[in-house]
């Protein structure tokens, strides 16, 4: 009988688990077996894998993280590790391969199509830094998940009259920051997409001291902060110098990964699982399933690669104008 294979790579993010389950239950209906592939290329290589039955995949739909587990596997770089690999598929009659991760792993699922293994790509990143996709899994269960804790800190800021520096995730990408700085209400939003200038938010923190504000949010991707030397720890040391308010920074790091995944995330992991397994039931190879405009479609992987995404600067121009 034809197999299916399934793989988690790079980067963990929540609905993963939702991708997974809606890959072998789609790839069941269509009467393949499935095979998951454990800890992305790693499995592949070393064949390490578990048949999934549609059984495996119950009560795990709102789980965060991967039951296949998740690494990066720096060999699958090389040209004859990939051949190795697509010997293994064939060893195992695999008819094609969904790969669940970011650029890094489309680049591995593309190597693997190039040596003859169909493959499709889904995007799997908090990050939401692929260009083919206005959508990524687990984007809004993190978005969510710090938009949470920041407003736990605004409750301690609030009484201590504080200013918060709080640095969010997103990789090289500010839109974590920008939208959940749009969420609850920042007065500034730092990323790299836009220009920032610290005496400027200095002077807005100021002017609205002025109006009777008395604490202040500010979110800072973590972009930002890997390029500053004491990252949003000196931003924060800057703020407290320039208006003497006592401002505390806080790095929210891996809690924006885990938990179990919105609404939004299993409903999109749902359907880009079902669509991905579509394409290699029909025959299609090399592709990477994206959202545009709220519909699942598909790109080539080559183009996807190359394609870029910008930034949201009207949402950003809102934010700024209002936090007065
Ligand atoms: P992400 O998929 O989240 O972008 P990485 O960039 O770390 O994460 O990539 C994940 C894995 O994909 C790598 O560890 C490697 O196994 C594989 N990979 C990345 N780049 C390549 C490449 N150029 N060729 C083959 N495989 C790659």
């Amino acid at each position: 009988m034809d197999r299916i294979g399934v793989l988690t790579s790079g980067g963990d993010a929540p609905g993963m688990n939702a991708a997974i389950r809606a890959v072998t239950r789609a790839a069941i209906a269509k009467g393949y077996e499935v095979v998951g592939f454990l800890r992305g290329y790693n499995g592949l290589l070393n064949n390490k894998y578990m048949s999934l039955s549609a059984r495996d995949v119950s009560d795990i739909i709102h789980r965060g993280g991967t039951i296949l587990y998740t690494a990066r596997c720096l060999e699958f770089k090389e040209w004859d590790n990939v051949v190795k690999g697509k010997e293994n598929c064939d060893d195992l009659f695999l008819k094609g391969l969904v790969v669940i991760g970011g650029d890094g792993s489309f680049r591995g699922a593309l190597d693997l199509t190039k040596a003859g293994l169909p493959c499709i790509g889904i995007p799997g990143t908090i990050d939401n830094d692929i260009g083919c996709t206005d959508y990524t899994i687990g984007y809004d269960t993190a978005m969510n998940t710090a938009m949470e804790m920041v407003d736990k800190i605004r409750d301690t800021a609030q009484s201590h009259d504080r200013c918060s520096v709080i640095e969010v995730m997103g990789n090289k990408a500010g839109w974590i920051a920008l939208n959940v700085g749009t969420a609850v209400g920042a007065m500034a939003i730092v990323t790299m997409e836009a220009e920032y200038n610290i005496d400027e938010i200095v002077g807005k923190i100021k002017a609205t001291q002025a109006t009777g504000k008395q604490h202040f949010i500010i979110v800072v991707s973590e972009g930002v902060a890997a390029k500053i030397d004491g990252g949003s720890d000196y931003i924060a040391k800057q703020i407290t110098q320039k208006t003497g308010i006592e401002s505390r920074a806080t790095v929210l790091g891996h809690v924006q990964r885990g938990g179990n995944p919105t609404l939004r995330d299993r409903l999109v992991a749902t359907e880009m699982g079902y669509y991905a397994v579509d394409l290699l039931d029909k025959g299609i190879g090399q592709r990477v399933v994206g959202q545009k405009d709220g519909k699942v479609c598909d790109f080539g992987i080559v183009d996807a690669l190359q394609m870029t995404k910008p930034f949201d600067m009207n949402l950003y121009r809102i934010a700024d104008e209002i936090s007065l």
